[in-house]
């Protein structure tokens, strides 16, 4: 029996092996190892494709986030909205810069932040409003952010956008992460649009918040050794740009083929009983493929017999942030957030990644329908 793995990057890198070991040989070559043509020229072609004035790369998508709350001047004694379900990089930046994380439960069609339970937290804040909002497209599923952008215009509120799971989603046919007054891209191997290690990004239309992320980015230097505030050290490396550029080039075909995959399996799933599949919205891109499991399901057993049958699958996210022990501190209960304790309790991923074949599609489902259908 042939294994089929949660994603597979060895196959993609096997795709374009000729392209990208050429782009690597040239920055090995050309002795510039730090910055330089390669990391400009992806930023400038990263903020071409989001149709956004400005990126500026950096290490991370958590750096990113960390940068792009510290560009904002959001620090000890200010409040970020954000969403309890989402991986805790979100969270944890807002408590980086020494802010506090306020929760809004999420929608458990979409995953995504329930904006009907945004609107009433603004308008119950009264004069205590929060420094900004944290939304998170998650498993490439883009927010509603017509909906959203007109809330936080409504209260003057900036948003930041975490994007790091939904590269080249979009809304109403405009990119995400080009809505907001930030969005931050994470360039971690397995998100839509992966480098061979770790970097980031930070897409925004002001270019005094650009040239603030820069100085940031740069140990607070706003020129060579002359620094007006503390910042760090973020850099994307030359050779994960280089990387990064010939992979931008195929990123709309491979989210197109994460769609063909995910409707393949919407439609070889429907017929299972007590499952609820994700639904699907024009410009999702798809990061995970993600399915809440009816309470006549064991989880863990099922996982565990995939597991055995060479099936990978993962859990994002088993435990809530609110219950995260690290944040125990913020005095949230259980029962809090009902919505993001039922799916933490529910999800479960399947493999999804865009040479996904039909053939191993169908015997995933052939290995669910064993499990979910035996007495
Ligand atoms: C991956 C991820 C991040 C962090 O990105 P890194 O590049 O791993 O630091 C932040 N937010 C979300 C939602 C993510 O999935």
């Amino acid at each position: 029996m042939n294994s089929i793995p949660l994603l597979d990057l060895a196959q993609q890198y096997q795709q374009l092996k000729h392209e990208l070991d050429q782009a690597v040989l040239q920055v090995m070559v050309s002795g510039r190892y730090i910055g330089g043509e390669s990391v400009l020229t992806f930023e400038r072609e990263f903020a071409e494709y989001l149709g956004t004035n400005h990126c500026v790369s950096c290490n991370s998508g958590t750096d990113a986030l960390f940068l792009a709350l510290r560009a904002l001047d959001i620090g000890p004694g200010d409040q970020v909205v954000t969403t309890p379900f989402t991986f805790i990089a979100t969270v944890e930046m807002i408590s980086a810069v020494g802010a506090t994380p306020v929760f809004v439960d999420i929608d458990p069609e979409t995953f995504n932040l329930d904006l009907e339970q945004l609107a009433l937290l603004l308008a119950e804040a009264g004069p205590a409003q929060p420094k900004a909002i944290l939304p998170v497209h998650l498993f490439g599923r883009p927010l509603d952010m017509t909906t959203l952008m007109g809330l936080a215009r409504e209260y003057g509120i900036p948003v930041i956008e975490d994007c790091a799971q939904a590269t080249g989603a979009t809304w109403d046919g405009q990119r995400v992460g080009s809505f907001g007054t930030m969005g931050c891209f994470s360039f971690f191997p397995t998100k839509n649009l992966g480098a061979f290690g770790d970097g980031g990004a930070i897409a925004t239309d002001d270019p005094q918040l650009a040239q603030r992320l820069r100085s940031l980015k740069e140990h607070g230097a706003t020129r060579r050794y002359y620094h007006e505030e503390i910042g760090i050290n973020s850099r994307l490396d030359a050779l994960q740009a280089a990387i990064l550029r010939v992979k931008l080039g195929y990123l709309e075909s491979w989210n197109q083929q994460r769609r063909q995959v995910a409707a393949r399996y919407q439609q070889l799933l429907a017929p299972l009983p007590d499952l609820y599949l994700p639904s699907d919205v024009p410009g999702h891109v798809w990061n995970q493929y993600s399915l809440r499991l009816g309470a006549s399901h064991d989880r863990d057993r099922l996982r565990s017999r995939l597991q055995e049958l060479g099936v990978g699958t993962m859990v994002y996210y088993p435990t809530p942030l609110h219950s995260q022990p690290v944040y125990r501190h913020l005095g949230y209960a259980e029962g809090d957030f009902p919505v993001t304790e039922a799916v933490c309790g529910q999800v479960l991923s399947l493999p999804m990644f865009p040479q996904l074949k039909p053939e191993q599609q169908k015997q995933i489902l052939y290995h669910l329908k064993q499990f979910l259908l035996e007495p």
